[in-house]
Formats: C-alpha cells, structure tokens, sequence
C-alpha cells in the first residue's frame, strides 16, 4: 500500500488489485484554506479524497448565510452525489484547512465506481456515516448550545486533521456553527476560562481533549460511533 493510499482510509480498503487502476486516474493536489470546490447546483467535475486537508459541506440559505452540515478528512471523499447516480452538489465544499488530496476527474470516477466492488462498497460504508453526521448536526444546531457545539466541532476537526491545533478565526467558525461572531467569542472565552482551549489571533489549539470530550454535546460520540462502526 503507498503512503497516499494508506492516507485515505476509503482508499486503504481497496485491496492492491483494484487500487492500481484506481491510481492511475488520481492525481494528488494541494487545497488551501476557503477554497471552494463545489457550489451549490453546479456539475461535480473531480471527486477528492482528503490525505490531511479537511473540507466543510455548507448548506447556503438566501444565498448569504451558511451553516456546515457535514466535515470531509481522511477518513471519506468529497463528491457523495456520484455515489448515488448523481452529477450535481447540493452542498458548497470549502476547504477549511488546507493540505493535501487525490483527485480523480468525474468521468473517469464513474466508470471506475461501476466496475470496482471494493470500492462501492467503502464507500457506500462512507455514505452511510456521512449521512448520519448530517443528520445529527442538523438536530444539534438546533437544540444545543454553542458551547457544546463548537466544543464538539473541536474535537470532530482534531479527529479529522490527526492535530491539537488548527489555524482559523472567530468569523469562520461563526459561519460553520451558524451564529453571530460574538456569539463564537462568548462561547470560545467560555471554553478557555475552563482551560480546555487556548487562542490566539487566528489560531485555536487544544489543550485538555478529556475536558473538552465533557463539555461538548452527546452528537460528537453519538457521530463518532456510527464512523468506526462503518469502517470496521
Ligand atoms: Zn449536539
């Protein structure tokens, strides 16, 4: 298994076989931070599979707010529409922290998806967990406090980017957690008054992951469960 492969863990279930005309479609790019790779209502043209950057699905409303619904790193690939049959993002997919990714162009994908039974199957796996993670924020948006969510958030970004600390502002998580940027403040003071987190300007880093396990909402084991379960 090449180190790209094993980087990506739908990839890494693809036994050696079917990997290689995999690998000869994919081609590794890098992303940087607030770049979009889908709009909502625009043709897909390359599905990617994160090796250590991490993606953010946002359902736009009116066309001037957003709120995320879903987070893609290592562990899936962003482009689920193809998996279901389907050209077209309902989704934006912002790049909410740069790094490294194996594309594939959209045409050759799907040719390989109809031929490839390992890899439909780790990804129908994938689909399966993701769909659950949408659902789940959906319900957490709306009934937990900003607190618990931007503690669960936290964690759900470490887990994804394998790191304690993660370049982003107040303005930014406002828009992944759907409130207002004093409202991100407020929360974030709270968490660092309880010496879970520290902060500077542009950055947040992780400092006691127990802690912070404690005060984020039951939606981060409840989401976390369903993922190990699918990639068992
Ligand atoms: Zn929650």
């Amino acid at each position: 298994m090449t180190r790209a492969q094993s980087a990506n863990r739908v990839l890494a279930r693809i036994p050696a076989k079917e990997y290689q005309r995999v690998k000869a479609q994919l081609e590794p790019v890098a992303v940087s931070f607030g770049q979009v790779l889908y709009e909502p209502g625009a043709m897909i043209r390359h599905v990617y599979f994160p090796v250590d950057c991490l993606i953010s699905l946002l359902t736009t409303v009116d066309k001037r707010r957003s709120l995320e619904v879903g987070m893609v790193g290592n562990e899936g690939m962003a482009g689920m529409p193809f998996i279901l049959g389907m050209g077209v993002s309902g989704v934006r997919a912002l790049v909410q922290g740069a790094g490294s990714a194996l594309r594939m162009a959209s045409g050759p994908f799907r040719t390989e998806f109809d031929r490839n039974t390992p890899l439909q199957e780790a990804l129908h796996r994938y689909t399966y967990a993701l769909m659950a993670q949408i659902s789940q924020t959906a319900a957490c948006n709306r009934f937990h406090e900003a607190e618990e969510r931007l503690a669960r958030w936290l964690l759900m970004t470490r887990d994804r980017v394998g790191s304690d600390e993660f370049l982003l502002t107040h303005q930014f998580l406002a828009h992944m957690l759907g409130l207002r940027r004093e409202g991100v403040t407020e929360a974030a003071s709270e968490l660092r008054r309880r010496k879970l987190i520290v902060y500077a300007r542009g950055s947040i880093r992780i400092i006691d992951v127990s802690g912070l396990k404690a005060a984020s909402c039951s939606c981060y084991q409840v989401v976390k469960t369903v993922y190990d379960r699918a990639q068992r």
